[in-house]
């Protein structure tokens, strides 16, 4: 069965190999080296001034993200199911909360960001996801970040890259914390957080709050290359394989051109036989596509032809499916992906088969379009 879900995304052999070996104490040399290592990867991948790692999945670092650097009124962007998470955390934690709330396919607008924090003095962060994989949407969070900074420098910036870093470059000139997670555009297993921070940040962090996601106390280990608690160990030595693997790849800048390249071959590909794309801004980390049989494609897709893709959530669900374009992913997968929905649109009475699914996929991906 070919994995082509958002997340959880299939982990490459050699990732799997290398997290097999015997297990590890945290607090040895022999770990502390790989830890160091590991560190030296992620602020390339991050190019934020800090790096930590936490052992939780990816809302653990989106709580840790609002509780360390929101002290009264968190400015949250809802076009979605984590955006809304968000939100949820700030108010379980007692800070206040405002909400710019769009439907699941509109990105937030930069206009209505800067009116929020015009209109409320109290709002000293700001979170957003870059990719919100609910509707599988880019928002504008370079443009926003950089405008809130021109009227309010001291706001925090608080972005979601669990779908976007590994995807593509961010700029984060104006970001002060930026959250990956491990199952998604990483390719490894559920379990391991990863947050970048601006020096802005850690100085707003100060000693920091709470206590397994106090962030000030993990700064101050893992800067000597250790954690705070037991560190996800198994996880870390499987990051240390995919960075190593990205690079040996060919580096960073051909796993995003690649991406991009085969994320504009499959929407390409699928609105060629007659599919739409859901996402006003769509992100490169999914093809998200609005369709009335959306659920019947999906069960057709893994009952005949081995392809196990996603649906959507809440008011989404059985309206959109979406594919994974994030990791390293082969075309010919991918070919394979885009004419079982042509074969699905087909067995449903919608279209005749005539691989025009496939030959639009390659002809864009390989650039041999006449
Ligand atoms: C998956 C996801 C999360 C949540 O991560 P978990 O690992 O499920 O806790 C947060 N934000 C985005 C954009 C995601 O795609």
């Amino acid at each position: 069965m070919l994995l082509f879900t958002p997340g959880p995304t299939p982990v490459p052999q050699n990732v799997r190999n290398a997290m097999a070996q015997e297990t590890m104490h945290h607090r040895t040399p022999e770990f502390e080296a790989i830890f160091e290592q590991t560190r030296k990867h992620l602020f390339k991948l991050l190019s934020t001034d800090e790096v930590v790692m936490i052992a939780s999945s990816g809302t653990g670092a989106m709580e840790a993200a609002v509780t360390n650097l929101c002290k009264n009124t968190l400015l949250s962007v809802n076009s979605g199911k984590f955006g809304e998470r968000f939100g949820k955390i700030a108010l379980a934690h007692g800070l206040k909360n405002v909400e710019i709330k769009n439907e699941w396919d509109t990105p937030v607008s930069v206009e209505a960001i800067v009116q929020a924090v015009k209109n409320n003095p109290d709002i000293d962060a700001i979170a957003v996801q870059i990719s919100e994989s609910a509707g599988g949407l880019r928002h504008p969070v370079e443009e926003l970040a950089k405008a809130v900074k021109a009227i309010r420098a001291d706001i925090m910036i608080i972005a979601d890259g669990i779908t976007a870093v590994g995807v593509e470059m961010i700029d984060v000139s104006h970001i002060d914390c930026l959250i990956a997670g491990s199952q998604k555009a990483l390719m490894l297993p559920p379990g391991l957080a990863i947050l970048g921070l601006s020096n802005k940040a850690v100085v707003a962090i100060g000693s920091g709050v709470g206590y397994y996601l106090n962030l000030a106390s993990e700064i101050k280990k893992q800067r000597q290359n250790t954690t705070a608690y037991t560190a996800a160990t198994t996880l870390i030595i499987g990051l240390l394989e995919v960075l190593e693997t990205i690079e040996k790849n060919g580096s960073l800048k051909r796993l995003y051109g690649e991406t991009a390249c085969r994320a504009k071959a499959v929407k390409r590909a699928l609105e060629a036989i007659g599919l739409h794309s859901y996402p006003i801004t769509p992100a490169k980390s999914m093809t998200t596509i609005i369709d009335e049989n959306a659920s019947e494609i999906r069960q057709l897709l893994k009952e005949e032809f081995e392809v196990n893709i996603a649906g959507g959530q809440d008011h989404l669900k059985g309206k959109i499916f979406r594919i994974n374009q994030m990791g390293l992913i082969s075309a010919y997968e991918m070919a394979w992906v885009v004419n079982s929905v042509e074969l699905a649109l087909s067995k449903l009475g919608r279209r005749p088969y005539d691989g025009t699914a496939n030959r639009v996929f390659n002809e864009v991906f390989f650039g041999v379009e006449s």
